[in-house]
């Protein structure tokens, strides 16, 4: 034992980093040579060809299967000349990461020859067989067949020696069985939306566009050590260790220089990533040892969230030439912080005018105004959704769990942008306003731009706070897809849109005027949804009492909140909003049910069988040293001197017998409460019961395990312990 843990050690310390080949042309020389975009479809389609795709691309369309043929060709083309061998269709089920099933292009030809061949139709639609992924039941493995369909929206892009187009992916009667599909549709709704209300301030928008940055942590752990720890392995955190005497207290990793290992990783990830279209522009340290994030430009959503998809894959690649292994967990290490992925979020029109932001006139300040208040009330509405989308078993770990950020969803707006609502609400009546009062308003709205640049209130705690020209929702976890979130927030926010156009058109059909029909939506939207706004410390004990007193919900619980899914509120904007059917909802609740139960299963054997087989014979190993010594001690010594000096041992080794005895009862407790779950048919009831029967052991067992952690002789310890695992570089 003691050898493989050593070994390990050594392994990274003799090694030498990997020598990493800077290209010696500029990023724009080879940003995107990996993607078949733009500029590429440019070259190898013809002229029809690449005027459909455009056209299909701006409109959300779909492509006649003559121009499929055509594109097919061009791509085949393309992609041969960069080195690809295979295609196949990329997509996102409702696993974590993405899926893809290869095929050559190697085909016999008319005289069986062999050629290389990719038709239109396998660029269009793939049969790959759906009966392994989740599901929720909807299709059942005697009509196993789902579909992969091409999104034109995104572009085809090479990996090795492979092809990706990415798709959707339906079930054979066309139910989503992936994150895209409701995502596409989310986004598709809140353009409607959107651009509905934007006629109010102007006729020429036709489109309204939602953007995605997102910013991802990660930590990075030597991969020989995290070889050396199963759990890590199995379940992407370490379900035992105790916290080394030093971690983050000093505060002296966030921002800190980048360790030389760990820049040369940074350095090639980000030409791969440049290289396949993805805008890679920050990267630094964050605040746990071993902690990094990297950001990208924002984008359109949906790309953003298929290049967020695909780093999360390139990264891993790339930190294994390094030696390293990437650790997407929200909570890999206990005591120290954990990982989010923030979701920079606003939305643009095709008139270049962002609606976040505030505009250049009182106009374009008091549709600033009708977004955000929209926003805020979408969010306020829909709490309940906006935390079943984020809150699973490993980001459970991270929200309400004393750590950033908290289960309790609400809004930061800063004093200034509040300041100037509440100044709002107070002004605007149900009266008719005077020419004089409505001067008076708009002048103090169009003080907007100057209030925001001073706007200086940063604030890290809140879930979801707006930052100026967006709004970014920090609670997503490091290890998910964004389009959960980003599905529940879009539909969330494109009913909320609907439901203001009807009321502001009702109003304006009882006879009041166009802009104090919208100051008073603003006002009432605004007051309506003000207990979901708060400035103050999101982490604190005070901000739970508050939010109760606010009527807030704060649920930690994950199969509960999961529940909230098919509550009254969520069904409007998904099933309503034209997001999701009544059947894939109820289907997708079921598969996060299921995989809640199937993740603290997993945790819950790995730490039992770790608990007996690794940590229990080394700890009896040390304390039948211990008995040895202390029987060597009384073969040596008298009586009165013996007592004297075998005390101490004989309490640690009464110590550790306590230690031992709690864990194999534990265990055995523990393994009984899964097959007391196990029978459970029903897949909720069985998650509540995973949840509450068999979660809290593994903090229960662990404690044991830590205390035994300090008191076993190191050499024999068999796991890379925290101090290991967070500090070699
Ligand atoms: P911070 O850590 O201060 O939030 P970062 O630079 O780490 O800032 O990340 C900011 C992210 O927000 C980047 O991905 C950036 O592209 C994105 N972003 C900036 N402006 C917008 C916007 N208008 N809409 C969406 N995302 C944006
Ligand atoms: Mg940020």
């Amino acid at each position: 034992m003691a050898i493989l843990r050593f070994q390990a050690l050594a392994d990274v310390m003799g090694r030498t980093p990997k020598a990493v080949s800077f290209p010696s042309k500029k990023v724009t020389d080879y940003y995107g040579e990996l993607v078949f975009g733009k500029d590429a479809m440019a070259k190898y389609l013809s002229r029809d060809a690449f005027r459909a795709v455009m056209t299909a691309i701006e409109q959300g369309d779909t492509i006649d299967r003559k121009v499929a043929d055509n594109v097919a060709a061009g791509m085949k083309a393309w992609a041969i000349e960069n080195g690809a061998t295979h295609y196949t269709h990329w997509f996102q089920p409702l696993t974590d990461g993405t899926a893809e099933k290869h095929d050559g292009f190697i085909d016999f030809g008319d005289h069986d020859n062999l050629i290389e061949s990719f038709s239109g139709k396998l660029l269009a639609q793939q049969e790959p067989d759906a009966s392994s992924f989740p599901s929720g039941g909807i299709r059942q493995t005697f009509e196993a067949r789902g579909y992969t369909a091409w999104d034109v929206s995104s572009p085809a892009f090479i990996v090795g020696t492979t092809l990706c187009i990415p798709t959707v992916f339906i079930s054979y009667t066309g139910e989503a069985l992936d994150y895209k599909t409701p995502l596409l549709k989310a986004l598709n709704a809140v353009d409607k939306a959107a651009v509905d209300v934007c006629q109010y301030f102007d006729k020429n928008v036709s489109k309204v566009q939602t953007n995605l940055g997102w910013e991802q942590e990660y930590f990075l752990i030597d991969e020989s050590l995290f070889q050396a720890r199963p759990d890590l392995m199995l379940t992407g955190r370490t379900l035992m260790g105790h916290s080394s005497s030093k971690d983050q207290q000093l505060d002296d990793h966030y921002f800190g220089s980048i360790p030389e290992r760990v820049s040369k990783f940074m350095i090639e990830l980000e030409i791969e990533a440049h290289k396949h279209g993805i805008p890679a522009k920050t990267r630094h340290n964050e605040v746990a040892p071993n902690q990094f994030e990297l950001a990208p430009i924002f984008e359109e959503a949906n790309l953003a969230n298929d290049h967020n998809q695909l780093l999360m894959d390139i990264m891993k690649r790339v930190a294994r030439h390094h030696n390293f292994e990437v650790l997407f967990h929200e909570k890999p290490f206990a005591g120290i912080n954990g990982s989010g992925k923030h979701n920079n979020w606003s939305m643009t029109t095709n008139t270049g005018v962002n609606l976040l932001a505030p505009g250049k006139n009182p106009k374009g300040n008091l549709q600033f105004l009708t977004f955000l208040v929209n926003a805020m009330a979408a969010v306020y509405k829909n709490q309940d959704l906006l935390r079943a989308a984020i809150l699973n078993a490993s980001n459970s770990h991270r929200l309400g769990a004393n750590e950033a950020p908290p289960a309790i969803v609400s809004v930061f707006l800063g004093s200034q942008l509040s300041g100037m609502l509440d100044n709002l609400a107070e002004k605007v009546t149900d009266q008719k306003m005077s020419p004089e009062e409505k001067t008076a308003l708009k002048l103090g709205i169009g003080r907007l731009p100057e209030i925001l640049l001073d706007n200086t209130d940063r604030n890290r705690t809140s879930p979801f706070a707006f930052t100026g020209n967006r709004f970014e929702f920090r609670a997503v976890g490091s290890a998910a897809n964004c389009a959960a979130a980003l599905t529940a927030l879009n539909a969330a926010v494109a009913v909320q849109l609907k439901d203001f156009k009807v009321e502001v058109d009702e109003l304006i059909e009882s006879g009041v005027k166009k802009d104090e029909a919208i100051f008073q939506m603003i006002k009432k939207l605004y007051l309506e949804s003000s207990p979901i706004r708060f400035d103050g410390d999101g982490y604190s004990q005070a901000w739970v009492e508050e939010a109760e007193r606010r009527g807030l919900s704060n649920i930690t619980c994950v199969p509960e909140s999961l529940t909230k899914y098919l509550e009254p509120a969520a069904r409007k904007a998904l099933i309503g909003g034209g997001v999701m059917s009544e059947k894939e909802l109820e289907a997708r609740v079921e598969v996060e049910m299921e995989k809640y139960t199937m993740k603290i299963q997993i945790e819950s054997r790995v730490l039992g069988d770790l608990a007996i087989n690794h940590i229990v014979p080394t700890a009896v190993t040390y304390q039948t040293t211990l008995i040895h010594n202390v029987q060597g001690l009384r073969d040596i010594f008298g009586e009165a001197e013996f007592e004297e000096l075998a005390g101490a041992r004989k309490n640690l080794i009464r110590e550790i017998s306590g230690h031992v005895s709690s864990i194999k009862a534990k265990v055995k407790e523990m393994t009984e409460a899964r097959k007391v779950c196990n029978v459970l048919d029903d897949g909720t009831e069985k998650a509540y019961a995973y949840d509450q029967k068999v979660r809290p052991y593994l903090d229960d067992i662990r404690y044991h395990i830590d205390k035994l952690e300090l008191i076993v002789d190191n050499d024999i310890w068999p796991l890379p312990k925290y101090r290991e695992l967070l500090f070699t570089r």
